[in-house]
């Protein structure tokens, strides 16, 4: 018989000590509904993406209902995710008794006004649309925040395996999958969490760096050791202050939940053991120290120094910028992807060639360091940009930057888009025309997403830490829900 399996999603990853809420207008930018959904994410590493290749490669039909991305900023608006949230009930309560399974997507880590785990709330809903017995099998974000509430709707939980996401096509194929075999009678899923009481700040939880590494390969190995085994390690949100905010384990097995309840206690103690080297796996930086020795090894480095402002969660804090500025005579410097919509709009209306004075960066909120005045001569508009990516986290997927211009200050290559995106790959570089290895020092906002391209490119990653939102010392932060 052929299979029918509704697809939908609603996904967004909240720091909420930013304090700014993500509006409707926002999600609305990043969602898809209907035959849509298919069009969107059809062959790209997206956990949608996921979803279609194994349904198709299973000769399965796919019902498409909904999916919203309000991306990673500050807290969801309440009603926008009550919006989306009810479109999707509302569309699975019409298939009731006509989909033989329901594949879901969410991030684990949003947050709204009245919501302290609306993710839970949301799969609470969709298992009351379509009854007890429909299977559903979630797919989440390694970064996301769970307890055993978060995933009680769910029959089944899969996490990303690494950070940078690199998995996210193939962590919707091992949901599908899951499903996929269920619906055949080869295996009866049970599944527990386990949380080792462990809050990592994201800078730390790059999955290529010890002992998480080593902690995800004894995952891997667990699961080869029998015919249906799954075993999710997630990170947590350090930056979302709720209840559950912290890293978790889930196993899913052909079987019993006991023996789901063992293997996810077993991972979720060896990490608890790693207590103290999980919470310093590598050096950070203060601004000044980080940037004297980026110069130092650019002195004599063949490849480009990164300098990672990672505490920024916005894209357009302006530390690093405001500090590398007056040192441009000493290097070729870059900073891709500033957001900055009003000083996009000015340098594209002047035009190629001309040159305008313009407060850069720093809009987003108190404490991202304010706008940097600049003159700045533009180099290059691309009008409403939207570039398919080509690095290997967002291979396939559609990036949209907005109106975005290329930028020379002082000899420092800056580009400026009108939505927030994170330069992670060499993407911000390669559509422009430009080519990263023509630096010497980049400057770089994202936490572990990054490493996908840089990890071996880069002469050295420098990490260091600004009075941002998201610092790698996170007891600077005014935790009111997360447990100690
Ligand atoms: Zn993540």
């Amino acid at each position: 018989m052929t299979y029918r399996i509704a697809i939908a999603g609603l996904h967004m990853e909240c720091a909420t000590f930013l304090p700014h809420v993500t509006h409707r207008d926002v999600f609305e930018e990043g969602t898809v509904r209907g035959r849509d959904v298919l069009e969107r994410f059809r062959g790209s590493n997206t956990v949608m993406g996921g979803f279609l290749t194994a349904i198709r490669s299973a000769g399965a039909e796919v019902v498409p209902i909904l999916h919203s991305d309000g991306g990673a900023a500050g807290m969801a608006d309440q009603a926008a995710v009550a919006g989306y949230r009810q479109e999707i009930v509302e569309g699975l309560a019409k298939l009731r008794g006509e989909i033989d399974g329901l594949l879901l997507h969410l991030h684990g880590a949003m947050v709204t006004q009245d919501e302290l785990d609306p993710d839970a709330m949301t799969l609470n809903g969709v298992r009351s649309a379509v009854g007890q017995e429909l299977p559903i099998m979630v797919a989440l974000d390694y970064h996301a925040n769970l307890d055993a509430a978060s995933i009680a709707g769910a029959t089944a939980v899969f996490g990303y395996r690494f950070s940078p996401h690199i998995d996210m096509g193939a962590t919707g194929e091992r949901a599908a999958q899951c499903l996929l075999r269920t619906l055949a009678g080869e295996i009866r899923p049970a599944m527990a969490i386990s949380r080792p009481g462990l809050i990592l700040p994201s800078i730390f939880s790059a999955t290529d760096l010890t002992p998480l590494r080593h902690l995800v390969a004894e995952a891997r190995q667990s699961e080869e050791r029998q015919d249906y085994q799954d075993i999710s390690l997630f990170a947590g949100f350090a930056y979302a202050d709720v209840p559950n905010c912290g890293a978790s384990v889930i196993a899913v097995v052909d079987g019993e939940t006991a023996e789901a309840e063992a293997l996810a206690s077993d991972l979720s103690n060896k990490i608890a053991a790693e207590r103290a080297a999980l919470s310093a796996p590598v050096p950070v930086y203060s601004l000044e120290e980080g940037i004297e020795r980026a110069f130092e090894i650019a002195r004599t480095a063949s490849r480009p120094v990164v300098i990672l402002e990672h505490a920024d969660r916005a894209n357009d804090s302006t530390y690093g910028l405001r500090a590398l500025l007056p040192l441009s005579d000493r290097a070729r410097i870059a900073v891709p992807f500033i957001w900055d919509p009003v000083a996009a709009t000015v340098a594209k209306a002047a035009g190629e060639g001309a040159e305008v004075s313009l407060a850069l960066g720093g809009h987003s909120a108190p404490l991202a360091g304010g706008p940097v005045s600049v003159v700045a001569k533009v180099h290059a508009v691309k009008p409403d940009f939207a570039y398919r990516g080509t690095g290997q986290m967002r291979a396939g997927s559609e990036v949209r930057v907005g109106d975005t211009v290329l930028l020379d200050v002082d000899g420092v290559e800056i580009s400026v888009t009108s939505l927030s995106q994170s330069a992670i790959d060499f993407d911000p570089f390669l559509q422009f025309g430009l080519n990263p290895a023509d630096f010497d020092i980049v400057l770089l906002r994202s936490k572990t997403h990054f490493r996908a391209a840089w990890e071996d490119f880069a002469a050295e990653i420098i990490i260091v830490d600004t009075p941002d939102y998201g610092p790698a010392d996170i007891l600077r932060l005014p935790y009111r829900y997360a447990r100690p």
